[in-house]
């Protein structure tokens, strides 16, 4: 029994050519249709699937047009694409690549050939999705990596610009990480930044919310359409739960436990603000919430 893991998407305005691939592939993979391409492009947007086969020549939007539309929108455009055509119409099959398709398979077709470069396409579409996700992961604590924040940073930002809501940021930083790695050595240290990425994760309760590993021993939380009283209580929330964790901390100044700092900001974003200003009020606002004592929150430009 095959679980139909991957999905492909046939766009193809014959009707019979449509059946007839769906029907060499339906056993192994589950199969959506379209029969132009403006369907063909929405059904690629709402239905994510894994591979595209595509028509060269249909009515209206040809396939050339289908696939530039695909690979310019960010949604789409890293779905493989394999052509479908007839054997007379290869003189533009450099047309075809140049635009991103991967492949194509001619008709009339050969079962065994559609079938193969399928697998093969879709194999390697699973491998390069892993290999995205891995490298959006930190490698040490298992959560979203600094790219991964850069990522939604700016999707965040121009979210709010949109929409004219408020984006709120902590920036989080560990208090005399030094002297615990120094007291109870680097592997101990490892562990700990684990135990607080994980404790950091817990205490945020919306889908949209992220924490990310910004570098060393800094944290970084994203809180979409959220505003400074908001924030404040994650934060708030972050420093209490922090203690909790009871991981002794010898030499730590302020708590026999291991503590954080956070600077927050909070801001409707606009055209004129940039992201890394914004950025850097939280780092300012954290440098503050050291200089006044650790383990404690600061808000920027407070
Ligand atoms: P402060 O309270 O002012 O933040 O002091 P601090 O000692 O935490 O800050 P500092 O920036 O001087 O030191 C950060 C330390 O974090 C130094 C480095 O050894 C440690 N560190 C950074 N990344 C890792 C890591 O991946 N594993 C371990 N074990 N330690 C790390
Ligand atoms: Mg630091
Ligand atoms: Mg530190």
């Amino acid at each position: 029994m095959n679980s139909k893991q991957s999905k492909i998407l046939i766009v193809d305005d014959s009707e019979i050519n449509t059946m007839l691939l769906a029907g060499l592939l339906e056993d192994e993979h589950k199969i959506v249709t379209a029969s132009n391409g403006e369907q063909g492009i929405e059904q690629a947007v709402n239905e994510a699937p894994d591979l595209i086969l595509l028509d060269v020549t249909m009515p209206g939007m040809d396939g050339y047009m289908v696939c530039d539309e695909l690979k310019t929108n960010v949604q789409t455009r890293n779905i493989p694409i394999i052509f479908v055509t007839a054997m007379d119409e290869m003189e533009d099959e450099a047309r075809g690549l140049e635009l991103g398709a991967i492949d194509y398979i001619t008709k009339p077709f050969s079962p065994q050939i559609v079938k193969a470069r399928v697998r093969n396409h879709l194999e390697l579409k699973l491998f390069r999705d892993r290999l995205m996700k891995l490298s959006m992961v930190d490698g040490l604590t298992s959560i979203p990596n600094r790219r991964q924040f850069d990522r939604a940073i700016n999707q965040e930002w121009q979210r709010g610009i949109r929409k004219k809501t408020a984006v709120s940021l902590l920036l989080l930083d560990i208090d005399f990480f030094k002297q615990y790695n120094d007291i109870y050595g680097h592997l101990k240290g490892d562990d700990c930044l684990k135990q607080v990425a994980s404790g950091f994760t817990n205490q945020l309760h919306r889908p949209t919310d992220l924490v990310a590993r910004y570098g060393g021993e800094e944290f970084v939380v994203i809180l979409p359409e959220t505003e400074l009283d908001g924030a404040q209580h994650v934060a708030q929330r972050i420093i209490k739960h922090m203690v909790k964790l009871n991981i002794e901390h010898k030499g730590s100044k302020v708590c026999p436990y291991v503590t954080n700092s956070i600077g927050i900001v909070c801001s409707v974003p606009t055209l004129d603000c940039r992201v890394e200003d914004f950025i850097e009020q939280a780092d300012k606002a954290l440098y503050k919430a050291k200089q006044t004592g650790r383990n404690r929150y600061c808000i920027a430009g407070a």
